[in-house]
């Protein structure tokens, strides 16, 4: 159900796909039946813990193996490029609440292709800076979370929040981003009474280093979680 606002804009406005601009019928969702039947799916064979192709065949790629990481294990569900780009931006910088919900129940479906993603007592949506989030008027990554909550059952935890805001993390390499988002996240007051004991599967739009899901983790461990892991709708990078 959407505001009165995005379905005065829905009667208003003709409709084109996210991607392509084909025209939609009224019923769809921001793609056309194609490009949503055209999401690319991630690399494979993918690095356990960053979701990135890896060459050989250990679990691991070159720059996480022999490392320790708080949050284990990091999936997605599509390749940050074509129809899965086209959703991101939608929802990330043309606020449409309804290519996240799109994005949310793809990330649901393509749980099935993920067993490792099984076995987890809750679910933790990436917070965004209220700032950011005031601006664009929701948390896109809370938005994704809540269709995953619904597929699966697992209750989203409200357990963390960002303490401070980023710079843009694309013109960042690893090691600075690393510095930049260190202690960027941090649990909610309260956050120890949700997150104790629990195995908590983080939920972010875009995954590119792993970072980000490494902070978020290391905030639900150091609050009591006994298990982080996180689900990213697109994994960006080199796929080449
Ligand atoms: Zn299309
Ligand atoms: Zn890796």
């Amino acid at each position: 159900m959407g505001t009165y606002l995005e379905i005065a804009l829905d009667l208003l406005l003709p409709r084109a796909c996210a991607h392509c601009r084909e025209d939609l019928s009224r019923a769809s969702g921001p793609l056309c039946r194609a490009c949503a039947a055209a999401l690319p799916p991630p690399p494979e064979p993918a690095c356990v813990r960053c979701a990135g192709r890896r060459a050989s065949p250990a679990p691991f790629c070159a720059d996480c193996a022999g490392r320790r990481f708080s949050c284990r294990l990091i999936r997605a569900a599509a390749a940050h490029r074509g129809p899965a780009a086209s959703l991101v931006h939608a929802f990330k910088f043309r606020g449409s609440k309804p290519a996240a919900r799109a994005a949310g129940r793809s990330m649901a479906a393509a749980l099935t292709l993920h067993p490792e993603l099984s076995g987890f007592d809750a679910l933790a949506a990436v917070p965004i800076h209220p700032r950011r989030e005031r601006e664009r008027g929701y948390n896109q990554a809370e938005l994704l979370a809540r269709e995953v909550a619904a597929a699966t059952g697992l209750p989203l935890l409200d357990a963390l929040e960002r303490a401070r805001a980023a710079a843009p993390s694309w013109r960042l390499g690893r090691v600075e981003r690393r510095a930049e988002l260190s202690g960027a996240y941090a649990p909610r007051e309260g956050a120890a009474s949700l997150v104790a004991g629990k195995r908590v599967l983080l939920i972010d739009d875009v995954a590119t280093t792993g970072t980000t899901f490494e902070e978020c983790a290391s905030a639900l461990l150091a609050a009591g979680a006994t298990d982080a892991a996180g689900y990213a709708f697109a994994r960006a990078g080199d796929f080449t």
